[in-house]
């Protein structure tokens, strides 16, 4: 395995290190907060993920930095193992501050520009990860195509073969898929999206800078993103109004929401198994039974 000192000389940093802290809170990979003589580093380090993980997330963070909106950490160096398996992906560090309502502010209005970034489709133009999913993408001219192809249905496949697709769940979420266009806009509008917008994945920085981090970004509907930072919470009522004064919100947000939030709960399923469950059954019988 690759030593921190090889890492850092690799960018050019042969200065003595004074402090390496491992982070927790990832799910994913090993993280070390790192103190050279000469700055602050954020290095994420992984043995078993596919070569090309942390190009991927390089280049969504350099996708987001390019809009000029919301700042997101710089990144110095990634080496992608190439086939070793030892990858790893060196960034600024930004210290954590406690959230407050400006920084939330801030970050609802960055994020209604930032979804102003059009791509000329729907889609990426490689494939990204979910978590440490394998999330293929092209790029499309229909958002229900491109919602239905790649982002649904390798959901359903992959939760079919882990065994979570108990009969009734089987049959509504491929009714649900089948007549997806009737449930969602084909032509919302196309936007650059974080694509994985938790509540872990923004930073409250220092001077009451937000920051977004592990993104999984993609052109799509924005109401995508918005959708899933309502789904675990961490983000006050100023976020919201901020994004809703800066890009006010179409009349049927509430109605899409539940099958924005579909696709997250359904890569928690497959992820973590059948305590996400429930939460799928009840949208599938909302679109299902109520509508369908
Ligand atoms: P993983 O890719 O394994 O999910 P994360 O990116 O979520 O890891 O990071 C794990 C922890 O490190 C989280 O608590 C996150 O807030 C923090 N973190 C991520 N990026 C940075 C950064 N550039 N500077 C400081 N802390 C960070």
């Amino acid at each position: 395995m690759t030593t921190m000192e090889e890492i850092l000389q690799h960018l050019g940093d042969s200065t003595t290190i004074l402090k390496k802290t491992e982070v927790n809170g990832g799910d994913i990979n090993e993280a070390f907060h790192v103190q050279t003589e000469r700055q602050a580093y954020f290095v994420k380090q992984n043995q078993n993920v596919p070569s090309h993980f942390f190009q991927v997330e390089a280049r969504g963070l350099e996708l987001i930095r390019d809009t000029g909106t919301v700042h997101v950490p710089e990144v110095y160096y990634y080496d992608t193992g190439s086939g070793s398996g030892d990858s790893y992906l060196v960034m600024e560090h930004i210290k954590k501050e406690a959230s407050t309502p400006l920084l939330q502010q801030r970050l609802g209005e960055r994020l209604a520009r930032m979804h102003r970034t059009t791509g000329g489709g729907y889609g990426f133009h490689q494939a990204t990860f979910v978590g440490e999913l394998d999330q293929i993408n092209e790029m499309v001219p229909s958002w229900v195509e491109y919602y239905r192809t790649y982002r649904l249905l390798p959901q359903f496949h992959l939760a079919e073969k882990n065994g979570r697709l108990p009969a009734g769940r089987r049959q509504r979420l491929s009714r649900l898929i089948e007549r997806l266009d009737s449930f969602l806009p084909n032509d919302p509008g196309s936007s650059l999206l974080h694509g994985d917008l938790w509540g872990g994945n923004w930073i409250p920085g220092p001077d009451e800078t937000p920051y977004l981090i592990d993104p999984s970004v993609l052109y799509g509907d924005r109401l995508m993103d918005l959708s899933f930072t309502e789904l675990f919470g961490g983000y006050s009522g100023r976020f919201y109004d901020s994004y809703k004064q800066e890009a006010p919100l179409p009349d049927y947000y509430e109605e899409v929401k539940p099958l924005y939030q579909l696709f997250y709960l359904l890569v928690h399923l497959n992820l973590f198994g059948e305590a996400y469950g429930s939460p799928v059954d009840r949208i599938l019988s909302h679109y299902i039974d109520t509508k369908g």
